[in-house]
């Protein structure tokens, strides 16, 4: 059942676009850098949520643009 690393088409996970799956694809599974950075970027806030044991000092936030 072992294959030899084949290319094929996959479903982007980011866009859902068509992805080529090949070793040429260095962002595969993503069809693109781009959809590889957006996937990262929700993992990294909100699958992937990490303890962070330094929460932002609110005297930090007083930069005037915080959001109402
Ligand atoms: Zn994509």
């Amino acid at each position: 059942m072992t294959q030899p690393f084949a290319a094929r088409t996959v479903t982007c996970p980011a866009c859902g676009g068509p992805s080529r799956y090949a070793p040429d694809n260095p962002w595969r599974p993503f069809c693109s850098e781009r959809c590889k950075q957006l996937d990262l970027g929700a993992w990294a806030s909100e699958r992937f949520r990490v303890p962070d044991p330094t929460p932002p000092d609110p005297g930090e936030l007083s930069d005037g643009r915080l959001p109402s």
